[in-house]
This record gives C-alpha cells, structure tokens and sequence, in this order.
C-alpha cells in the first residue's frame, strides 16, 4: 500500500497501526482478524476504529473490499487487478496474478465493451484436503 495516498488522512497511532498492519498483507484479512492482531500491542485499538478505518481507507482506494467470503467481508490493500482462489473449507483467499483473455460471445460484446476481469476460483486448499484424506 502506497502511504503517500493516505495524506489528507489524520495519521493517528490507531490508523498508523492499520495501515502497517495492511501494508503487503497477502491473507486478506477481515476487520476482526485486524482488530485482534493489533489490539495485543495497542489495547487502545476498538473494533469501531478498525471498522472505520477501512471505511475511510475504502472510499479513498487504499484498500479493496472482497465480499467473496460469505462469513466476513475481507480487506485487501493490493488494489490492482488480480484474481482470487477461495478455499471454502477454510476461507483461505489466494492471489493469482494471470492475465486471463476472455472472449465474450458475440451476443453479449454487441451490448457491452468489457474494460476488465476480476475472477474468483472456489476449490479446496492443499490444507484442508490433507485433513479430509487423513479423517
Ligand atoms: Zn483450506
Ligand atoms: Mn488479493
């Protein structure tokens, strides 16, 4: 995540702390997940402050709000286009940064010019069906 998109944002310890925590974060974590990562060290830290936080954070592009899993929306600070594999064992969200050329069929192209993909893939992680084989 590129700080220098965040002035114009009051830097307080509590968003300090957000932001670094975001900072090259590949899990995709959600607002719980963050609260109680960062709470340990600054117990001053409220869920409402994370909540706002990526609210704000949201609306001025710093982070993309993935609503892939259907548990709790999850907070990703690469905003570029990538792609998502999801395992629905464990809610586990990959990257997977391919570009895929998709062809539209002519019935639809003739009613809509496609400026780009944002794709997500359910399968099982290599975690979660290890433990199935071994239960
Ligand atoms: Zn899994
Ligand atoms: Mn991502």
């Amino acid at each position: 995540m590129d700080r220098d998109r965040h002035i114009g944002l009051k830097l307080t310890p509590q968003r300090m702390a957000i932001f670094d925590y975001l900072d090259g974060n590949k899990d995709h974590p959600s607002a719980e997940q963050i609260h109680k990562a960062i709470a340990s060290r600054l117990p001053s830290m409220s869920l409402a402050t994370v909540y706002n936080t990526l609210r704000t954070l949201k609306e001025k592009g710093g982070v993309r709000e993935l609503t892939i899993d259907p548990a709790r929306k999850r907070y990703d600070p690469d905003t570029g286009l990538h792609h998502h594999l999801i395992c629905v064992a464990c809610g586990n969200i990959k990257d997977i940064q391919l570009d895929y050329d998709i062809k539209l069929p002519k019935s639809v192209s003739r009613n809509f010019t496609l400026f780009n993909t944002q794709i997500e893939l359910y399968g099982v992680c290599t975690g979660c069906k290890d433990k199935k084989k071994r239960s």
